[in-house]
């Protein structure tokens, strides 16, 4: 604290509110209260009773109710506060840092919900030290901070703040939730499991909810999406409904959408000249020879479309006995793609998971003898891989062009360089974590960090 000359203090000056996300607040200083006052809205305490947060949005500026932040801090205490109607209201008490010419110190505030205030904040007493001259005629006799800051907001230095996050899965106990709870909460934040199938919703023009359970969710500030492939659509309307209530959702329904379509994928991978198999596509076509002949002739790979896991994936070593399973694919009425066969792969791809943009870890996967699926159901092993630069290039660009935030995308090693086989938006953290040691569910929390957003009205397009 000053010692030198007296710090001094108009009735109104700009504060930072830093671990909140408010880098600028107008306050009224206000002697004749004790406690000071954040004027919020959408309060919501959530978190662990041994450590509870609340989470709630500031409208900074009065003059634009579209500046929205939403914040959220750990709760020191709840207390009842008598308004200036007489009301008693039992009001979050939280802690954390303002930050005024030049000095940083902790102080206490109460939230509270009324939105007729000109002052968003209100300093009292109890933040303002003794020694502070307080001159109730001057303002700002500290260096003004202005709303402009906020125009900046989006692309900010990553949040401090406790998120309160919805992990979309139906598999609770499974290897990649339990990892990504346990990374999430070591990092500070809430993270609740939620039931894709269980969600329901209705669509209109008022606030979007998604009701679970015979209520409706509170809000969260991401979601992230572990949506299986029996539950795509569904699962994908749900994630829209949060992405309406404001959340943000680390890989969005549209993203999903299109890697889990492998047409899709395919076709917008072509587009952006990322190399793959030659690939045939066909639901029931007559010229059987003709569509052989379009993926390079025999040895074929035959994919049903709705594959996973390596199940509906046949290989046909001579051109009649893929005119045969073409013939027999076909007759199931399903659309199936026809692919060149990569022998030189040896039964091998290469899986490498991409976290915002970057290359987090990177396994081999080797396919049992005598079969050419390296899939890890069917009995295939993994290892650590090391990617060159080329391929390190060409899984980004495929997360990138599918606008994929966190992809798993396979490659096959071939002699004309790596070629993409698919790009998975929900990868299983097992086996990549096993086989390389990493904390890849760390690396996900981390990046969600940095993209979630600070303005609570922000929408990511559908
Ligand atoms: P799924 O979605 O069922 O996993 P994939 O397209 O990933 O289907 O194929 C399963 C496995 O089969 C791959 O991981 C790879 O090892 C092997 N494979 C797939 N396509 C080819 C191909 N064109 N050439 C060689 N091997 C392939
Ligand atoms: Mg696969």
């Amino acid at each position: 604290m000053p010692s030198a000359a007296p710090f001094q203090l108009g009735w109104e000056e700009w504060i930072a509110l830093r671990e909140l996300g408010l880098p600028a607040i107008k306050a009224k200083i206000d002697t004749g209260a004790k406690t000071s006052a954040l004027h919020a809205s959408v309060i919501e305490p959530f978190g662990p009773a041994h450590a509870p947060q609340v989470r709630f949005l500031i409208q900074p500026d009065p003059g634009d109710p579209a500046l929205e932040i939403t914040c959220s801090a750990p709760v020191v205490d709840r207390r009842e506060v008598t308004s200036s109607n007489g009301e008693r209201e039992l009001r979050y008490v939280i802690e954390t840092h303002a930050e005024l010419g030049g000095l940083t110190w902790p102080i206490q505030l109460t939230l509270s919900n009324r939105e007729t205030m000109a002052y968003r904040m209100l300093l009292g007493r109890g933040a303002i030290q003794p020694s502070w001259i307080i001159d109730p005629n001057a303002s700002f006799l500290q260096p003004p901070l202005g709303y402009q800051i906020y125009q900046g907001l989006p692309r900010r230095k990553p949040v401090k703040r406790p998120l309160r996050i919805a992990l979309l899965t139906r598999e609770p106990k499974n290897y990649s939730s339990r990892r990504l709870i346990e990374a999430a909460e070591k990092r500070g934040h809430v993270i609740e499991v939620i039931d894709t199938a269980r969600c329901y919703m209705r669509i209109g023009a008022i606030d979007a909810e998604v009701h679970y359970d015979g209520e409706a969710l509170p809000r969260y500030d991401a979601v992230i999406p572990r949506i299986g492939a029996t539950i795509t659509d569904y699962g994908m309307a749900v994630l829209r409904q949060f992405s309406n209530t404001g959340a943000f959702c680390l890989n969005t329904a549209g993203a999903i959408g299109r890697s889990r379509d492998k047409l899709l994928a395919h076709q917008m991978l072509a587009r952006a000249k990322i190399a793959m198999p030659i690939t045939a596509f066909a639901h029931s076509p007559k010229d059987t020879a003709g569509l052989v002949a379009l993926a390079g002739g025999a040895p074929i790979v035959l994919k049903l479309l709705s594959s996973t896991q390596g199940k509906g994936v046949l290989l046909a070593e001579t051109r009649k006995s893929a005119e045969r399973l073409v013939d027999a694919f076909r007759g199931l009425d399903a659309n199936f793609l026809v692919q060149e066969f990569v022998e030189e792969a040896g039964g091998a791809d290469v899986r490498a998971f991409v976290v915002g943009g970057k290359v987090v870890g990177a396994m081999r996967r080797q396919a049992e003898k005598g079969e050419f699926r390296s899939n890890l159901h069917r009995g295939g092993t993994a290892s650590e891989a090391r990617l060159s630069p080329q391929e390190r290039d060409v899984a980004r660009e495929a997360a990138k062009v599918l606008r994929l935030e966190v992809a798993g995308v396979d490659l096959l090693q071939t002699k004309d360089g790596p070629k993409v086989l698919e790009v998975n938006s929900s990868p299983g953290l097992k086996g990549i974590e096993k086989a390389t040691g990493k904390d890849i569910a760390a690396r996900i929390i981390e990046h969600l960090e940095t993209v979630v957003r600070p303005l609570s009205r922000h929408r990511e397009p559908l």
